[in-house]
C-alpha cells in the first residue's frame, strides 16, 4: 500500500489592488518579460510559462484577485 500524494499549492499568488491594476500597466506576464521568445512562444530560461502568460494572468485576476508573479521577470 503507498501512501497517497500529498496535496499542496503547487504556486504562490499574490494580490492587487484593483484600483492598482486598473490604472498601471503592471509588468506580471510572460509577454512582458525580456526572457520571453515570442517566435517560440517559450521562457529563453526555460521556466514553465503557463500560470504566468497573459491569458492565465487575467483569468487568475479576475477570477481571484490574485496573480503569480514570476521571480525572474525582468523588463528592459
Ligand atoms: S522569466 Fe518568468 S516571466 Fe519571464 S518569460 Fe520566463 S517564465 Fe515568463
Amino acid at each position: 500500500m503507498s501512501t497517497p500524494a500529498r496535496i499542496r499549492r503547487s504556486i504562490k499568488k499574490e494580490k492587487i489592488s484593483p484600483p492598482a491594476y486598473l490604472k498601471y500597466k503592471l509588468p506580471i506576464s510572460c509577454e512582458d518579460c525580456s526572457h520571453f521568445s515570442f517566435i517560440h512562444q517559450k521562457c529563453t530560461l526555460g521556466n514553465a510559462t503557463k500560470d504566468h502568460r497573459k491569458q492565465a494572468q487575467t483569468q487568475s485576476y479576475m477570477q481571484s484577485g490574485t496573480v503569480a508573479f514570476c521571480r525572474l521577470l525582468e523588463i528592459d
